[in-house]
């Protein structure tokens, strides 16, 4: 198919929360809202729906890294399990606030490259 769109590079591009077409255009126009289109090419945003894929991503990876963090950390908080929690917490939080926007923009070019929704039928 003459059509193909290449993933791989389309969420290189989002990733750094970058149009997943031309990697020029910004994809959100605030933390996790996403532009109408692109300010670059024209490529019109409206079609993605990332909805709460995203953030089960992001929980999926971070629990597994709390998960292992924990094993290591457990011995030496032994006498002070409410550090650990806080320093748990705090990596967990900071670690989704900093992961959310790059996986959005992966599942967003994911939906391009593909084709699904609304980004199949008009192929700007
Ligand atoms: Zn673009």
């Amino acid at each position: 198919m003459s059509d193909q769109r290449d993933t791989k590079d389309a969420v290189l591009k989002s990733m750094r929360l970058r149009c997943p077409k031309c990697g020029e255009g910004h994809l959100f126009s605030g933390y996790l809202k996403v532009a109408p289109s692109c300010d670059s090419c024209g490529l019109d945003f409206t079609p993605q729906r990332a909805d709460d894929g995203p953030a089960y991503i992001v929980i999926l990876l971070v629990c597994h890294f709390v998960g292992v963090a924990l094993h290591f950390l457990y011995r030496p908080f032994l006498d002070n399990p409410l550090m650990l929690a806080v320093i748990l917490s705090g990596g967990a939080i900071a670690l989704c606030l900093v992961l959310l926007p790059p996986v959005k923009g992966m599942v967003i070019a994911v939906q391009w490259a593909r084709g699904m929704h609304g980004f199949g039928a008009r192929r700007v």
